[in-house]
């Protein structure tokens, strides 16, 4: 998938931008601190999901004192046709999102046409940072590959969250006997909802993490030169668990639950633990075996999503180079050099590593003050 054209209207510190890449497979942004390397990055990212990496305020992507920001952007799939998407928040927070010029109503004919993957330094941590960013390194494939999963995912959330409003409306009550049978019942349905879609949003992920796996080995190998094996684990809170085993935990948890006024169990709770010969890489792997586990889960990423739907999605590297010594420098860029395979990568300086990156089909933008040259 290639990204032909982008514009940006007031979003974050650019005032305006056009820029046409086409023919273009990789394209450098190079400039100091602060000048809007990652804000370019952020608006290809805000095109394809529909939300951000860096915040989840949509209204802070406005440039400063401007009524809202617009994004539009031509992309191209790999079998020739090519679409249409425009991206606008407005002040107010209102969101309106385009498909080919027409304006869609909900996220999810929205969601997944452009392709992408994202790399940037919070995933070198991807083996240890916080179980939300393995549970986002999941759901955003799944999102892109498997129809259907962002709705189960959105229902998903939703259900939840109007089962903790419900449990924080208890609060007012001294035990869970005094509460009204009417307002027990009115639980009880929400649970049996979300026992159902729990069971299916994690009988999904593993799904999704078996066929990554042999990928992930794959790229380990290739990377690290050993056969040393690393393994992902699905660590559920309700672990091979039907819908009907589910809906007892949140029956046992119901007291829990009303005293934190939150669901404690369920998806949005699980994690994925990376092993390396059998054990916790967390906990015992050094920071160089930390960082190649993590480069071959990404790189595996971009390989899923070839295999799945049959083209590259785009690639953003956001100053993960930097961040890398020479050698891991160079496996990452043997390891992104396919045909096909646009990628954005932002840098304070053009070192040797990106420059031969750059050789063919390369284009550097240079940054300063939201204007590129
Ligand atoms: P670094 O090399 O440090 O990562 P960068 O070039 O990636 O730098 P960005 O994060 O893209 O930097 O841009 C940061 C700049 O954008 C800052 O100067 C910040 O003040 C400005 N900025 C952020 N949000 C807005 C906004 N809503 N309106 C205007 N400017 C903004
Ligand atoms: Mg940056």
């Amino acid at each position: 998938m290639l990204l032909e054209f982008l514009s940006l209207h007031h979003f974050r510190n650019y005032p305006q931008l056009e820029l046409d890449l086409t023919g273009y497979q990789k394209v450098a942004l190079i400039g100091p601190n602060a000048q809007g390397k990652s804000n370019f990055l952020e608006a290809i990212y805000v095109m394809a999901f529909a939300s951000s990496f860096r915040t989840s305020r949509m209204t802070e992507l406005i440039h400063w004192n401007a009524q809202g920001f617009s994004i539009r952007s031509r992309c191209r799939r790999e079998r020739g046709d090519d679409f249409l998407l425009g991206y606008e928040t407005r002040k107010n927070g209102k969101r309106l999102i385009q498909y080919n010029h027409t304006y869609q109503k909900r996220l999810i004919d929205y969601i997944g046409h452009l392709k992408l993957v994202l790399f940037s330094q919070g995933d070198l941590n991807l083996v240890t940072g916080q179980p939300h960013r393995r549970r986002l390194y999941i759901d955003l494939l799944l999102i892109q590959c498997k129809p259907g999963y962002y709705k189960l995912l959105q229902n998903y959330n939703r259900v939840m969250k109007q089962r903790n409003v419900l449990l924080k409306s208890f609060k007012e009550y001294r035990s869970l006997e005094t509460i009204p049978q009417v307002q027990k019942d009115n639980l009880d349905l929400w649970d049996v909802q979300l026992s159902q879609l729990a069971a299916t949003v994690v009988q999904q992920r593993k799904i999704m993490l078996d066929a990554l796996l042999p990928l992930i080995k794959q790229k380990h190998v290739e990377m690290s030169g050993l056969c040393e094996e690393l393994d992902l684990e699905y660590r559920s809170t309700i672990t091979d668990m039907d819908a009907e085993g589910i809906l007892d935990l949140l029956n046992q948890k119901r007291r829990q639950d009303i005293f934190r006024a939150q669901t404690t169990v369920g998806p949005h709770r699980d994690d994925v633990i990376i092993k390396y010969m059998k054990r916790d890489l967390k906990a015992v792997g050094s920071q160089g075996q930390i960082r190649t586990a993590a480069l071959a889960m990404k790189v595996a990423e971009l390989c899923y999503v070839k295999e799945k739907i049959g083209e590259y999605p785009i690639l953003l590297l956001d100053d993960v180079f930097s961040e890398l010594d020479i050698r891991r420098q160079q496996l990452l860029v043997e390891q992104i050099s396919y045909d096909g395979l646009q990628s954005f990568i932002t840098t304070t300086h053009l070192d040797q590593t990106v420059e031969k990156l750059m050789k063919e089909q390369g284009l550097i933008l240079h940054v300063r003050e939201g204007k590129i040259r």
